[in-house]
């Protein structure tokens, strides 16, 4: 392997450093330039996903692309970068990451070969996807799920009831992952995820939620009344939701929850976000203590500004290697043990919480006003502390593993 560059610390070869130059070239152009712009309206930047869908970032080779690097690099540091130029609208491109996480952990490969593509849509006419596990009353708690699939066998179809709620590109996908109970007796065990195809009767958009942060990511609710979709829309197939089930009758071992597997492989991209939004709010902040002068220098010359800022370089370091060790450990095996994406996504996004208050703090007034994007991210940032596992629930995962026992 020949070592072309450094990016940020990390040794590159020449194939990451084109993939990275270019995706780092687009999101200054196209999405740092219009964070405020989206972030004020809380619309989908349809033109922006349009361009990167024309240029290729914007695919399921370009997705498959950055999982398909082994070291874990390309994927670690290009979500870094969607998410150092703007939150909001990075998560209306990598949005439609979860639901193509979820086909991948959960479906067959003639599944995945069918539905990827969908979700992306083509280089003319992109669509987005959607990943819908989360209820008005079951967020943390996947367990007290409502939604119910039942099986008709002489069909060969599912029928799915139940609404969905805080929908990442709900009712605006062509293509909804839905997680269901298929045996509520067996709570979170006895779950399981479905392809619903855009345009299918009985699923729509219910309410349009407004959000603190992360505004021109839509969000919304999604109401499935009746909707019937055929046996192969079921990830993974009949047979194995039968054994995976039989084995949760008998209290054995059965590899978990569907939500579950699919939160496994997504946890260190939601730490790779905050890696992003804390090395954005420090680089900002870093900028601003050079020139801003008070008491005769320049703040950064003060000690307590420029402990904040080390103390922000220090740990954006470190997180960093935490989730490309998370990534490669993923891309390679496709499990993650010891708890490693919780610990990498609990200390990356409870420091972009840190960094984007630190960031508003050393820019002082400058920081409250929206005259710089400080204050947007600082609204922003707490989002990644909550979505796909908040932290109180990372730590608990964290300390099962460590203890042994069972902390809830
Ligand atoms: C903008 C946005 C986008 C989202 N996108 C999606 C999406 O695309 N798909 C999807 O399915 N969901 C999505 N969600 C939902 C998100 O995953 C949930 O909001 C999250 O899991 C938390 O669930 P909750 O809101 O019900 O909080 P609750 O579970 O009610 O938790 C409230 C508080 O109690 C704490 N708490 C709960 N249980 C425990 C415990 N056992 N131990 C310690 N503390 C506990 C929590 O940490 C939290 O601080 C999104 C949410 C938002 C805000």
């Amino acid at each position: 392997m020949t070592i072309s560059a450094k990016w940020h610390g990390c040794d590159l070869t020449d194939d990451q450093l084109t993939v990275l130059e270019w995706l780092r070239d687009f999101c200054q152009k196209e999405i740092r330039a219009n964070g405020a712009k989206y972030h004020k309206s809380q619309t989908t930047p349809w033109d922006i996903i349009k361009k990167a869908a024309a240029c290729g970032i914007y695919s399921d080779d370009f997705f498959k692309q950055l999982f398909a690097d082994p070291t874990g690099l390309t994927a670690a540091l290009g979500i870094e970068e969607l998410f150092h130029a703007d939150p909001g609208i990075a998560l209306a491109i990598f949005g439609t990451g979860l639901p193509a996480a979820a086909l991948i952990a959960n479906g067959t490969q003639k599944q995945v070969d069918e539905w990827l593509p969908k979700c992306f849509g083509t280089a003319k006419d992109p669509k987005v996807a959607a990943f819908c596990t989360s209820e008005a009353d079951a967020g943390s708690d996947v367990s007290g799920m409502k939604t119910r699939a039942v099986y008709d066998e002489k069909s060969d179809t599912w029928t799915l009831n139940g609404t969905k709620y805080w929908i990442t590109n709900g009712g605006i996908a062509d293509v909804h992952v839905v997680v269901a109970s298929v045996d509520p007796e067996l709570g979170s065990r006895g779950q399981a995820s479905f392809v619903v195809p855009g345009g299918t009767k009985g699923l729509s958009e219910g309410a349009v939620l407004d959000k603190m942060g992360f505004r021109a990511s839509h969000t919304s609710e999604v109401v499935l009344d009746d909707v019937v979709v055929p046996g192969d829309c079921l990830l993974g197939g009949k047979d194995k939701l039968d054994k995976r089930l039989a084995k949760a009758r008998k209290n054995e071992s059965s590899g978990g929850s569907a939500a579950m597997a699919t939160f496994e492989g997504t946890r260190w991209m939601v730490a790779a976000m905050g890696v992003g939004l804390a090395r954005a709010a420090y680089e900002y902040a870093r900028d601003y203590a050079k020139t801003r002068v008070a008491f005769g220098k320049p703040i950064a010359e003060h000690q307590q500004v420029s402990e904040m800022l080390a103390n922000l370089a220090t740990d954006i370091y470190l997180a960093r290697l935490g989730v490309i060790d998370a990534a490669r450990t993923y891309l390679t095996t496709l499990h993650l043990g010891a708890a490693q994406g919780s610990k990498v996504k609990l200390f990356a996004t409870e420091l972009a919480v840190r960094a984007t208050r630190d960031a508003v703090q050393i820019l002082g007034g400058a920081g409250y006003v929206n005259d710089h994007p400080v204050a947007q991210w600082y609204a922003d940032a707490p989002l990644l502390t909550i979505f796909e596992g908040t932290s109180q629930i990372q730590k608990n995962i964290i300390a099962s593993v460590e203890t042994g026992l069972r902390v809830r």
